[in-house]
């Protein structure tokens, strides 16, 4: 079969190996598509922190495909079935994965990134971790439900009411799949907040209501769309220290702040020791997703309610991994994600 393999940074390859053989409580996967994600950026450029991949990697952790080979244990499958595959190989054993937190396993393994992921043919996965969903729903759309996993973790947890006032901070990848779960809970109005326009019509397109940017001053006009109040619920998902900022301000009395981005490094930020006292607040950090997300997740895509397919903005085949790779990090046209096509 065919598979990129990373031998180190900035040196990929497609090659040619073994169709992996499966263990008993495994199935074989057939790869339809695979979403390319800034994180296998970081892989090929080798910028990805060292304990979360290892090298040769064999990329891609947003993925579908069909059920091509059944380990001799495995009961919920069956031979040609499609599915959604999570990320995260947790061990289901330690004191997080007992308690249903499956994202924060104390032995981080990931497709993609420490175990062989979906740029290629095919992946064997342990069956648990593979989700059947309905024939009509392609490929690449159920390969989104991995990112939106990690948008959803978040927002469930926030509780979004219907009607709320949700504002999401940075409209990137994740940030619009932020937008999407915020519709499909029910928000009223949906206020993406950008440092420029760049995003707006796939923001609007997957729900957003409003369209601010930091310049024309993104407090001043959230307050005047909620009668000075504030957001119920802002998710941050820009990654640096001025968006934190900008999510406590936007979130009104009793709201809850959702921080998804990472702002890397070692900045730091200065907050009042009071305001989350004064403000009544809470706050979810979101690290990936849970199993049960997962599924959820999926369900949510497969039956329309939580609509991504806006956000598919490119489909390559799986030789143009290294263009699909420099869209991203270089965006010369807008692009949100790009699909590798792999058996499709
Ligand atoms: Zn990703
Ligand atoms: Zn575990």
């Amino acid at each position: 079969m065919k598979a990129v393999v990373i031998e180190k940074p900035f040196q990929a390859t497609i090659v040619d190996c073994v169709t992996p053989s499966i263990a008993p409580n495994q199935v074989l996967v057939r790869v339809g598509a695979v979403g390319i994600c800034a994180s296998d950026v970081e892989v090929y450029e080798g910028t990805r922190p060292a304990d979360y991949v290892r090298y040769p990697c064999q990329p891609g952790h947003e993925w579908a495909g069909t059920v091509a080979a059944v380990g001799s244990e495995v009961a919920h499958l069956k031979l040609g079935d499609r599915v959604a595959v999570e990320g995260h190989h947790f061990c289901g054993k330690c004191y997080f994965c007992q308690r249903g937190q499956t994202n924060l396993c104390q032995h981080y393994n990931e497709f993609g990134f420490t175990l062989p992921g979906a740029y290629a043919d095919y992946v064997a996965v342990r069956a648990d971790l593979a989700h059947p969903f309905a024939p009509d729903l392609p490929f690449e759309v159920a390969a989104l439900t991995e990112p939106a996993a990690c948008a959803g973790h978040g927002l469930l947890r926030a509780g979004v009411q219907s009607g709320d006032t949700v504002a999401v901070i940075g409209p990137g990848t994740i940030g619009l799949l932020g937008v999407a779960w915020a519709k499909a809970l029910g928000a009223g109005r949906i206020i993406a907040a950008g440092v420029d326009r760049n995003n707006e019509s796939f923001a609007r397109a997957v729900g957003a209501t409003d369209y601010v940017t930091l310049a024309e001053g993104a407090d001043t006009q959230v307050k005047a769309m909620t009668e000075g109040r504030g957001a119920d619920v802002v998710f941050e998902s820009a990654g640096n220290p001025q968006a934190v900022l900008l999510a406590f301000d936007l979130v009104r009395r009793g709201g809850t702040v959702v921080q998804v981005g990472i702002a890397g490094g070692d900045h730091t930020i200065r907050l009042s020791p009071d305001l989350a006292c004064l403000k009544d607040l809470r706050l979810h950090g979101v690290f990936a997703y849970t199993s049960a997300v997962f599924v959820e997740t999926l369900r949510r895509i497969e039956n329309g309610v939580l609509n991504v397919r806006p956000l598919i903005t490119h489909r390559l085949p799986l030789t143009q991994f290294a263009a699909g790779l420099a869209l991203l990090k270089h965006k010369p046209e807008p692009v949100v994600k790009t699909v590798l096509m792999v058996n499709d």
